[in-house]
């Protein structure tokens, strides 16, 4: 099937409240113009030179999440342009990321992403840092960042009720979570092998990638 026709049927199964970020990290401008000319202006990547250059290329209607660990060293790559970014973890890469966005005089929407799978990863924050971090006095004062939502990643796993479990425990802690940053919208969870259960555990975003693109190398 094309790009396209998987966008539709995509999009045929999220719920109209349902965000779908288009990941094209590997893959090439022409692949990611045939989802811009089927409609798509979300499209998500990880590494921040790659999607760089994409900015540069390519519609400027276009909406730029990273989603892949940011190094603080590399945040004015894409300050000047970059919508959302997903994989927050820390007050310091916060501060960087608000510094740079200032410089442009923009506001950067951020997600901070929470460690949920049951399996070892050395990305996101456990529940503790995550309230230690909403309750920071210092965030009061980052005037151009906003923070919009949660992240998270299942445990990549064929055990259903094991990914179940563990978008359920990021819902949990979204709720938990708004009763301090009562402004939270976003819920970034589910990607191509685990969508429909996200959705189910109250997803509002999507990351989908090779269910549009075909495999990456
Ligand atoms: C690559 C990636 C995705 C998309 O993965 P697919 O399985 O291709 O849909 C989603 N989220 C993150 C953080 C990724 O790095």
């Amino acid at each position: 099937m094309s790009i396209k026709e998987n966008l539709a049927e995509i999009k045929m199964k999220l719920p109209g409240s349902v965000t779908l970020v288009a990941v094209s990290k590997t893959k090439s401008i022409e692949d990611i113009m045939e989802a811009y000319n089927a409609g798509q202006r979300v499209f998500g990547e990880n590494k921040i030179q790659e999607m760089a250059q994409k900015w540069d290329a390519m519609p400027k209607d276009i909406s730029w999440h990273m989603i892949g660990h940011v190094q603080r060293n590399k945040v004015k790559y894409m300050a000047g342009f970059v919508a959302m970014v997903h994989g927050v973890d820390s007050l310091k890469l916060l501060k960087e990321i608000d510094k740079q966005a200032q410089k442009h005089q923009r506001i950067i929407e951020c997600l901070l992403q929470v460690h949920i799978a049951e399996e070892d990863t050395k990305f996101g924050l456990s529940e503790i840092e995550l309230q230690e971090l909403v309750g920071s006095q210092e965030l009061l004062s980052l005037e151009n960042i906003r923070i919009v939502g949660l992240m998270g990643m299942a445990t990549f796993t064929e055990d259903k009720d094991q990914v179940s479990r563990e978008f359920k425990k990021l819902k949990v802690l979204f709720e938990t979570t708004k009763l301090a940053l009562p402004q939270l919208t976003v819920l970034s969870m589910g990607m191509s092998g685990d969508y429909d259960i996200a959705i189910a555990e109250g997803s509002t975003m999507v990351r989908i990638g090779s269910s549009i693109f075909g495999n990456r190398n």
